[in-house]
């Protein structure tokens, strides 16, 4: 994930919500729509299409929008860009925060939903990714509220993630004094890892070096093929 990018989408969003709520109703149709994309997209979602409006509330204008994907309306999307666009006026109308302090509020709320960036176990090229955001949350309301995997966070004991393509679940299982092994249910992909790799980005960082290393063995022609990370 590039930060930067994160806390410019922020800024770029907070403006979008306020110029709106204050009456300038037509940048919400024709302005910003590539931020919204990029918003949508660094969470996660596969957008295709973002209608926005604004319908008139008290003394503002409150924008609201409606995301579709490939497959139709993309609720949890949707959820996702108007709980933002309500901490936006919130936050200004309800606790007189400067424009600073509501960016702030959005990037970090951006933050907390942008899924784990996949992860590659082996040089064939599977990849451990988070589980999908629907299972985590049952209600589009608590997109914003889902519980996303960080590379801080430990590798505990059973399932620690998802086999993508294959699909099933990866489980990690202790299995003598000094490895561990990550295991799927489906496909049998048994990976030894060293009991030294705790979390998510150890993992990131130990397979970071695995591919290093067989850059190293396919120079020196001595790859036969097996494998583990130390
Ligand atoms: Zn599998």
């Amino acid at each position: 994930m590039d930060k930067n990018k994160v806390t410019g989408i922020g800024n770029q969003f907070v403006d979008l919500i306020v110029l709106s709520y204050q009456g300038d109703i037509t940048l919400i149709s024709e302005y910003n729509t590539q931020m919204l994309f990029d918003l949508l997209t660094i969470t996660g979602f596969d957008p295709k299409k973002v209608i926005t409006k604004a319908e008139v509330c008290g003394s503002g204008y409150v924008p609201s929008f409606k995301v579709e994907n490939a497959y139709g309306d993309d609720k949890y999307a949707t959820s996702l860009l108007n709980a933002l666009s309500n901490m936006v006026i919130s936050g200004r109308r309800d606790y007189h925060k400067d424009k600073q302090s509501l960016a702030e509020d959005i990037n970090e709320a951006i933050r907390k939903v942008i899924p784990l960036e996949p992860i590659k176990l082996t040089p064939y090229g599977d990849m451990l990714c988070e589980e999908d955001i629907r299972v985590q949350v049952n209600n589009p309301d608590f997109v914003l509220h889902a519980k996303h995997i960080q590379d801080s966070d430990l590798l505990r004991y059973s399932s620690i993630g998802k086999h993508q393509r294959c699909g099933s679940i990866l489980d990690l299982r202790d299995v003598s004094e000094s490895y561990n092994v990550i295991t799927c249910r489906s496909c049998y992909l048994r990976l030894p890892i060293t009991k030294e790799i705790k979390t998510y980005g150890e993992l990131r960082e130990a397979t970071t070096w695995f591919k290093i290393k067989q850059v190293k063995k396919s120079r020196c022609r001595s790859d036969n093929g097996s494998y583990a990370i130390p």
